[in-house]
């Protein structure tokens, strides 16, 4: 992607960096500095962004002096979290990125199930220590995503259908905003902008604190994939539909269309052929889970039945290898409400060319409903909670190739499926696709009510590297 300087601030003089170097106890790394490669780059690779500035803050001293940092020379801001984001809103051309990776400070109180998260953890730093105590929150299907980024776009994992999307374990944030302040978000404090945290995304200023309801999981659970030929997808994905009206809230599952990865348990003849998979995770007792996941192991039969007693972390990492940091990555989302027998030939027919291109290109199929659909709509900032399934069609492809060809899989296969989509996509896996798709994210409604709520907290628009919501009367900076 090519790199396009969207700042006006001049270079920064070296003093002026050397000053802030002075006030952070983290890192700040410019473009000559050695590892400047390493902090300008984020999870997707075709992003190639250089910044001026970057600033990797451990607390919030540090971050508070970025902010004074970038205002003073009129900065374009980036904040990071984890860096996954695919639009690449972790990193941005001539400007700052507040980075705070390193802030990675967590305190699970075993007794109230609730945890307070520094916002550069990671799913799987965090899982590994609200694990220790058997409890969970609903958390990325790929331990390297970070918690911040995630939280705020919403949050789909393998406890969402039990326990809500992520957002709606969210008790309390504290959040500097874009003049300077510390304040704290929830129900009884600043409502407005706890109301706003929960759906949209990091607009309204900069997480340092998450607050989080826990529950008991596992820390064994049942958990696994089933994998059966592609040749099959069409009665697979019409056992998926039928078979996921019948669940308890406990089972949350995917369906995928993968090229079958040389993993121990998939027989090696079968590595890198067309595959359609079915991943699931039961957060109950092991015996009713292995009940209500009896007819997903018998339909078929699949190819291959790997479900069983797992630990719960395991499980969040059964997909890291499948998204390595530094893969090139295209991504186009939908809601589609119901998998029919037209929705899935046109799946089935875009699918079929997918492995060709790619042994990394996937196209993912959550399904919702459950806890999520019993949240009010107006309740938070995520609007969407009634439709049956989150859709992402994911290019990925490694450094060296041409992007052309898997950006332009990835579009047919959405537009190929857009008849039967809601026409909203899902924030979290939204690339940067312009105003009227940021709109459709959040919902008419309530992209009204977080502009009027933006204008409050940021007038000038100063966090606009994001999925951006402008202010009604946005200020000059
Ligand atoms: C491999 C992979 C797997 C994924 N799996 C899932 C999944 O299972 N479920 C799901 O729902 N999503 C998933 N996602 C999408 C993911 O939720 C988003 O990419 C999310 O933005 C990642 O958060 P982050 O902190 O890592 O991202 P970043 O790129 O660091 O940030 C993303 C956005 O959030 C803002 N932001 C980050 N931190 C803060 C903060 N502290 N305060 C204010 N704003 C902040 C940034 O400015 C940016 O706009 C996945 C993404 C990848 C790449």
């Amino acid at each position: 992607m090519a790199s396009r300087p969207e700042s006006t601030a001049g270079d920064l003089e070296e003093n002026a960096v050397e000053e802030l170097r002075r006030q952070l106890a983290g890192e700040v790394v410019v473009p000559q500095d050695s590892e400047y490669d390493a902090a300008r780059s984020v999870w997707n690779g075709y992003i190639d962004k250089r910044p001026r500035v970057v600033a990797r803050c451990r607390g919030v001293a540090d971050i508070l002096a970025a902010l004074r940092f970038a205002r003073a020379h009129s900065l374009l801001t980036a904040i990071r979290g984890g860096g996954h984001n695919v639009a690449g809103f972790g990193t941005c051309d001539g400007g700052i990125v507040i980075d705070l990776g390193p802030m990675k400070g967590v305190r699970v109180d075993p007794e109230a199930r609730t945890a307070r998260a520094q916002p550069g953890l990671t799913w799987g730093e965090f899982d590994r220590e609200t694990q220790a105590f058997g409890l969970a929150t609903t958390g990325g299907l790929v331990t390297t995503t970070g918690i911040a980024g995630f939280t705020l776009g919403g949050g789909i994992g393998w406890l969402t259908r039990k326990h809500g999307f992520t957002i709606d374990n969210l008790i309390s944030a504290d959040v500097v905003t874009a003049d300077g302040r510390l304040l704290t978000a929830s129900p009884a404090s600043h409502p407005d902008l706890f109301w706003a945290l929960r759906g949209g995304g990091g607009n309204f200023g900069i997480v340092t604190s998450f607050e989080f309801q826990l529950h008991p999981v596992g820390p064994v659970v049942l958990g696994g994939a089933v994998f059966h030929p592609a040749e099959k997808a069409r009665e697979v994905l019409r056992f998926y539909n039928r078979w996921v009206a019948t669940l308890p809230d406990e089972m949350t599952s995917m369906a995928a269309f993968i090229t079958a990865p040389p993993l121990p348990f998939i027989p090696q003849p079968l590595h890198g052929t067309p595959m359609v998979a079915i991943a699931v995770c039961y957060a109950g007792p092991m015996e009713d889970g292995q009940r209500v996941a009896q007819p997903l192991v018998t339909f078929g039969p699949p190819q291959v039945a790997h479900i069983g007693p797992v630990p719960y972390t395991i499980l969040q990492g059964m997909f890291d290898a499948s998204a390595p940091r530094g893969i090139h990555a295209y991504w186009k989302t939908h809601y589609v409400q119901d998998l029919s027998d037209a929705a899935i030939d046109a799946l089935v027919a875009e699918t079929a060319k997918m492995g060709s291109l790619s042994p990394f290109a996937t196209l993912h199929i959550h399904h919702l409903e459950g806890a999520v659909s019993r949240v009010k709509p107006e309740a938070t900032a995520f609007r969407h909670r009634t439709p049956r399934y989150a859709m992402n069609v994911v290019g990925l492809w490694t450094a060296g190739e041409q992007a052309d060809p898997h950006i332009a899989w990835v579009r047919r296969t959405f537009d190929a499926v857009q008849p039967f989509a809601t026409g909203a996509p899902y924030l979290n896996f939204l690339g940067d696709e312009g105003a009227d798709r940021v709109r459709a994210a959040y919902g008419a409604e309530t992209y009204d009510r977080l502009a009027k709520i933006k204008q409050r907290y940021d007038p000038t628009n100063f966090f606009r590297v994001n999925q951006n919501i402008r202010p009604t009367a946005p200020t000059p900076a």
